[in-house]
């Protein structure tokens, strides 16, 4: 009622009159849109670095790392250099983003499935 407008502390957008300091759902939408937050840099060093693994492993998809994993369970090689390769392969698929074949194509549109953390 004051006629303060907040800001992202980021980029300087301006929320609609009112909003709330916190709490509110459209923070936390201008949060996963903000091209200044630093959650776009650690998701930009999760990319390379996945990217980087995967070259090293050879392979980026959910299915052809889960049977990675077992081919190399299968491998007679020394537990220790399997050790190396499942974790890699672990890692993979820990980062993997949702939909992630889709995501260029939903690129600059706010989610529209998929629950709040
Ligand atoms: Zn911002």
């Amino acid at each position: 009622m004051d006629g303060r407008i907040l800001t992202c502390v980021y980029c300087g957008h301006e929320y609609p009159q009112n909003t709330p300091a916190h709490g509110s759902q459209v923070l936390t939408e201008h949060i996963k849109v903000c091209g200044s937050h630093p959650m776009r840099k650690a998701e930009a060093d999760i990319a390379l670095l996945r990217s980087a693994l995967a070259g090293l492993i050879g392979a980026d998809s959910e299915d052809e790392l889960r049977q990675m994993e077992i081919a190399m369970r299968l491998l007679p090689a020394p537990d220790a250099d399997k050790a190396v390769s499942i974790n890699a392969i672990h890692a993979l698929l820990a980062t993997m983003t949702p939909n992630a074949g889709v995501k260029a194509a939903a690129e600059g549109s706010p989610a529209a499935e998929g629950s709040e953390p």
